[in-house]
Formats: C-alpha cells, sequence, structure tokens
C-alpha cells in the first residue's frame, strides 16, 4: 500500500468515526432505549406476537381473533370457520362455531362465561360442527350462564336454527341426562334466537351500544345470512359463506373490517382436492366465492381491511390466492390463519400471530356454584348398580383425604 492509500485511508476512517460519534450522540435518547429493550434481563417493550389473556383492550379497541379459517375437511393446521369478537366495553361474541374451533377458542383463556354469544351465518357443519362441544362442554370449562345462540331462520321451519336447536338437545338427552342433576347446570341452558334469514339489515342484537344486523347471503339454500357489527363508530362485517351478492357489497361498505370467505381456486380444487373441472367450477365459482370474485366485492366494498378465509392457506396456496385477488382488488388485505389476531381503533389496524399455550385449563367459576337440582338426576338401574365395584379399601383413603383436607364428612355412593 502506498502512502497516498493509506492517507486516504485513515481520512476514511477518521470520517466515519465522525460520522458515528455524530449518530451516536444524535440518538443517544433511543439508542438508551433500543439497548434497554435489548437487555437480558428486561421484557421486551414491544411484542409483535400475540400471547393471549396478556394484554389489555383499550376502552376503544376491537380484538378479533380467527379460530377456524379452514374448510369443512378436518386438518390440524386449520379449523373450521369461527371468529371471535372482543370489545373494549367487555363484550365478546362468537361468529360461526365450525368444526375443530373450540380447542383454538380455549386457548384464547377467556372465562367461559363471558363466552355466551354465538351468531350463526348459517347451519354447515363447517360453521356450526363445535357448538355442542362448545355448548355441554362449557359447562366442564365452569361456564355459570346459558348460552345465547342466534341464527337465520330456513326456507321452511324445518330448515331453521330454532328447529335445529330444539334437535340438538334431543340428540344430547343422555349428556345432559348425565350432568343436569349432578352439576350447576345453567351453562347447559340454551337460550335460541331465530330471525328472518330475509332480513335486509335487521337490527337482531342491540345491547350494551352494540348492534348486530343481518343481511341475507347466497348460499346453500334458503337461509344463510351475512352479520353487520357495530359498536364506537367501529363496523365489523362476517360475511360467514355466501357468492357475491348486491346486499354485501351495499352494507358492508366501507367497514373498517369485512371478513368474505375466499375459496380455493378450481384449478387447485382439482389438483389438491381430487375434482373433477366441472365440479370444481360448481363449487368454486358458482357455491362459493373465488378469490378473483372476493377481489371484485372488496373493490367495491373498499372496506380498511379485507380479510378472506375459507381456504387451505399453505406456502404453496396463499401466493396463488393473494395473485389472483390482486387481479381485481389493491386495497389493504389479510389471508386469514387461525390465531391470527386483529387490533383495531379508528386510528390503527394491527395483524399478528398468536402464541398458544398447549396445556391451557379450564378458567375457574366467576361465580358461586349452586347445588345441582337433583330433581333432575336420572339414577342407574338396579342391572347396572349390581354390576359396580366400590373397592372401599382404595376409594376410602380417597374420601378420607378429602374430608381431612376440606374438614367435611362425606360418603362413597358405591360403599361395596
Ligand atoms: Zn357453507
Ligand atoms: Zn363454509
Amino acid at each position: 500500500m502506498s502512502r497516498r492509500s493509506l492517507r486516504v485511508a485513515a481520512t476514511g476512517l477518521s470520517l466515519l468515526a465522525l460520522l458515528g460519534l455524530a449518530y451516536l450522540l444524535g440518538r443517544s435518547d433511543s439508542m438508551t432505549a433500543e439497548a434497554r429493550a435489548a437487555s437480558p434481563v428486561e421484557a421486551l417493550a414491544e411484542r409483535d406476537v400475540y400471547y393471549p389473556g396478556s394484554e389489555d383492550l383499550g376502552p376503544d379497541e376491537m380484538r378479533i381473533v380467527a379460530l377456524g379459517t379452514g374448510m369443512p375437511s378436518a386438518r390440524p393446521k386449520q379449523a373450521a370457520a369461527c371468529f371471535l369478537v372482543e370489545l373494549g366495553n367487555g363484550d365478546k361474541f362468537l361468529f360461526d362455531i365450525g368444526s375443530g374451533c373450540h380447542e383454538r377458542l380455549a386457548a384464547q383463556k377467556i372465562p367461559y362465561d363471558f363466552l355466551d354469544k354465538v351468531f350463526f351465518g348459517h347451519l354447515h357443519v363447517d360453521h356450526m360442527g363445535d357448538l355442542p362441544t362448545f355448548w355441554l362442554g362449557g359447562t366442564t370449562m365452569n361456564r355459570l350462564t346459558p348460552l345465547r345462540v342466534w341464527g337465520p331462520s330456513g326456507g321452511t321451519p324445518e330448515l331453521g336454527t330454532q328447529h335445529a336447536m330444539e334437535l340438538m338437545k334431543q340428540m344430547y338427552a343422555w349428556d345432559i341426562g348425565t350432568r343436569s342433576g349432578v352439576i350447576d347446570f345453567r351453562g347447559g341452558e340454551l337460550e335460541v334466537h331465530e330471525f328472518p334469514f330475509d332480513g335486509v339489515n335487521e337490527v337482531i342484537f342491540d345491547e350494551n351500544d352494540v348492534v348486530i344486523r343481518s343481511i341475507p347471503a347466497v348460499h346453500g339454500l334458503d337461509g344463510a345470512v351475512s352479520f353487520i357489527l357495530e359498536w364506537n363508530g367501529l363496523t365489523f362485517v362476517y360475511g360467514s359463506d355466501t357468492l357475491p351478492n348486491k346486499w354485501y357489497i351495499e352494507h358492508a361498505k366501507g367497514a373498517d373490517i369485512a371478513i368474505h370467505e375466499c375459496f380455493l381456486p378450481p384449478t387447485l380444487l382439482v389438483t389438491k382436492q381430487g375434482f373433477d373441472p366441472l365440479e370444481a367450477l360448481n363449487v368454486g365459482t358458482q357455491g362459493h366465492t373465488s378469490p378473483e370474485q372476493f377481489g371484485k366485492v372488496m373493490s367495491l366494498v373498499e372496506p380498511r381491511l379485507a380479510i378472506g378465509y375459507h381456504f387451505f392457506n399453505d406456502f404453496d396456496t396463499e401466493p396463488d390466492v393473494r395473485s389472483r385477488v390482486r387481479k381485481t382488488y389493491d386495497g389493504p388485505l389479510a389471508l386469514a390463519m387461525d390465531y391470527m389476531v386483529f387490533n383495531v381503533t379508528r386510528d390503527d389496524i394491527r395483524v399478528r400471530m398468536s402464541a398458544i399455550d398447549e396445556e391451557v385449563w379450564p378458567s375457574p367459576p366467576l361465580k358461586a356454584k349452586l347445588p345441582p337440582d337433583t330433581a333432575n338426576a336420572i339414577p342407574f338401574s338396579e342391572f347396572t348398580k349390581s354390576g359396580a365395584l366400590g373397592f372401599p379399601e382404595v376409594v376410602g383413603p380417597i374420601y378420607d383425604e378429602i374430608n381431612e383436607i376440606y374438614g367435611t364428612d362425606y360418603e362413597p355412593v358405591f360403599k361395596e
């Protein structure tokens, strides 16, 4: 290296040092904050992951958690349709409760007494399949509040929500029979609100400054609807399943959040799911909404954020679906996956994924439990009782242990 080139290098170094010093002096406050954030002993100030149960919800904030974004075909990665909406006033709403979503809901660590309102867009199993586990299983999750359900009428009374719920109660007579006379069964009560499927922007819920309206959807049979929730100047629209339709475009217009199905394109229904081409076209564009149709809907609705769901969202399908949506829509877009979380205020929409604690347990009951209504107890027959083995030498000490801890004098039912 010549003298001249050394000098140039030295000058360059000193210039760099001076620039670096000026940068550090000018940025000393923020650098300190950054250094603190990177400390091995202090919590990060900002987390880009949502940990259920770890964040306050602001008084003007809406939080939406995607708990089921998949299809009727079961898979570990995605449950069927379910979205949880939490509001800063404390209210919580479930929109659809499709097969497989219940464990994702349990992972939110929300006491079940707060989870007492479910709205069905229609009665396909991928939109209501987990209702029984949530309703009756909810009694084992310490829910002591009746479950309230809203759903549309059908083209005939037999195709409506009321009828479906009555038959569901009959179907689970045995399950109810094991519980209703043995535990505080208030959480097993079901309150059904059926509303006309053809109401256009009719109010179906109006409590606590939250208004929910329904609009007709075009899907399957008469008896499918979409929902519009309004609270505190924020509008959330949930399509459930529907073809593009005039009601959605008119009444979802300008919503803060607009959720609409965005089905797999017919090409993927053929190659990934074994449909024949005509079947794929019929299902993918005439029974459901293809990505291109979804984009067209959103280009007319112009929401602050468009959310597409109802497809298997994988590394090899998402780019295809996204590029098809982009043929017809260039606005804000999220293609939902299970556990995607949306924090919405009037100024901001934040989209993150959740980190889930798989070892979740039921939250403790929020109310004092009442004694069971023993009038509802259904006894065993003498036949079944004659088969029970009490094993008093084994069970007696278990009772003794509890009686000693709690100062009780309980005795086993089966003594011999
Ligand atoms: Zn459906
Ligand atoms: Zn569906």
